[in-house]
């Protein structure tokens, strides 16, 4: 089950305890994160908080963010050296 994701998001299970019940969300910035409701593990994706220019501009801010978020989550597969902190484009 993912809570917060959509259908057509890729999102790996989770690489500590192997669980696929992730949950999707961000507080009121565009800045999302991956969480894990088994174990807690998460990852935060890039912020892209500060553009208030637009309305078709924050919600590109929102799509960026939650793609930096799957993305960054995603590279946390087992076996891969965590670089979550790199940012993602
Ligand atoms: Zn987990």
């Amino acid at each position: 089950m993912h809570i917060g994701l959509e259908p057509n998001n890729k999102v790996s299970p989770c690489p500590f305890c192997g669980g696929d019940n992730l949950d999707l969300h961000n507080t009121h910035t565009a800045c999302y994160t991956v969480e894990c409701i088994s174990c807690g593990a998460n990852v935060t994706g890039k912020s892209f908080g500060t553009n208030r220019r637009s309305e078709d501009l924050t919600l590109r801010d929102h799509r960026n963010a939650k793609s930096s978020a799957l993305a960054a989550w995603n590279r946390r597969a087992p076996g891969k050296a965590c670089d979550c902190l790199r940012g993602a484009k």
